[in-house]
């Protein structure tokens, strides 16, 4: 039997602006890989659209789903008829799918942050361990409630802008604190995992103002970035030592059950699509 556009399954990523958005590079290679009949694409959806432009995406049977972007992330929480538990503790959702007919939402970002992690480091032997965590946006909060999943002692937010931090730390009670951006660098002394959740070192921003120096001798320095690949940050991790993961594994981290959930198939196990990635992001402008 040959194939029809309405036997094709599509899913897409909304965002404004989406251009840049390497997911539907990430979603067609894993597509191909695995030959479906399938498409994902990028579409810009602007906030004052949205809850209808979203809405009309799932009157199609074939459309499967979407990830969101900046900035609709939390309206697409609100638009859902319901959530997964990381969605709602999040205040934010990454996923829409329909589920017995009605949306649901879920947050892919935070597993997308511990897998890189529990890779790196293992899933146990998190107890005694200090991190920290730069920002107290949406990054930020995927990072925390992943990293809370690590059941470790303490866990640090540090943002340029304090109130976010302690408003942060004050909804999630122990074992996080918030400490005032000017103790930053006295903060780090001894801590095992740092994680960079702000957008301080992306191409076309300033470079975190923060030293890597005084962290455990063998922590790990998580930029969540990934334009670019090796933030100042994480140069400057590789040179004193430490252990560095960059934004690219979290990437498609969060993108790995998020296209299950669109396909109903797993993407293959393999990492053929983070090489694709990397010669795309050293050619990007
Ligand atoms: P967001 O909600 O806009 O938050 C931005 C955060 O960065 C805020 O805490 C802000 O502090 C802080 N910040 C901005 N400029 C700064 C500077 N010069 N110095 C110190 N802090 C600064 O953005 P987001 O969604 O959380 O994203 C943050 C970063 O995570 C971005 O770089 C993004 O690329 C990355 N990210 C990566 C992935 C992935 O899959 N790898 C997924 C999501 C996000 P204030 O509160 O003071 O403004």
């Amino acid at each position: 039997m040959t194939s029809t556009n309405a036997q094709i399954k599509t899913a897409c990523v909304i965002g404004d602006p989406i251009d840049h958005s390497l997911s539907p590079l990430l979603h067609n290679y894993w597509i191909k890989a695995l030959g479906l009949q399938a498409h994902y694409n990028r579409v810009m959806i602007k906030a004052d659209r949205f809850n209808v432009d979203v809405t009309n995406c799932f009157k199609d049977r074939n459309f499967m789903g979407m990830n969101i972007t900046l900035p609709h992330k939390q309206a697409a929480l609100a638009l859902a008829s319901d959530a997964s538990t990381e969605a709602k503790k999040a205040g934010a959702a990454n996923l829409l799918i329909r589920r017995k007919g009605k949306l649901w939402a879920h947050n892919t970002d935070i597993e997308g942050f511990t897998g890189p992690l529990i890779k790196a480091r293992g899933s146990k032997g998190w107890e005694a361990s200090t991190i920290i965590i730069i920002g107290a946006g949406g990054a930020a909060r995927a990072a925390l409630i992943g990293a809370l999943k690590l059941r470790p002692y303490k866990i640090i937010l540090l943002n340029r802008t304090d109130a976010k931090a302690q408003a942060l730390a004050k909804a999630f009670g122990k074992p996080v604190l918030a400490l005032p951006w000017s103790d930053r660098q006295n903060a780090l002394r001894g801590a095992d995992l740092l994680v960079n959740a702000s957008a301080a070192g992306m191409a076309g921003k300033p470079a975190l103002d923060l030293r890597c120096e005084g962290l455990a001798p063998d922590a790990l320095v998580y930029d969540l970035i990934y334009t670019p690949l090796e933030t100042p940050l994480l140069a400057a991790a590789n040179t004193a030592g430490y252990g560095v993961l960059n934004g690219l594994d979290m990437l498609i981290g969060q993108a790995r059950p998020s296209f299950e959930a669109f396909f109903g198939v797993p993407p293959p196990a393999d990492e053929g699509v983070k090489a694709i990635l990397v010669k795309t992001l050293e050619v990007q402008p």
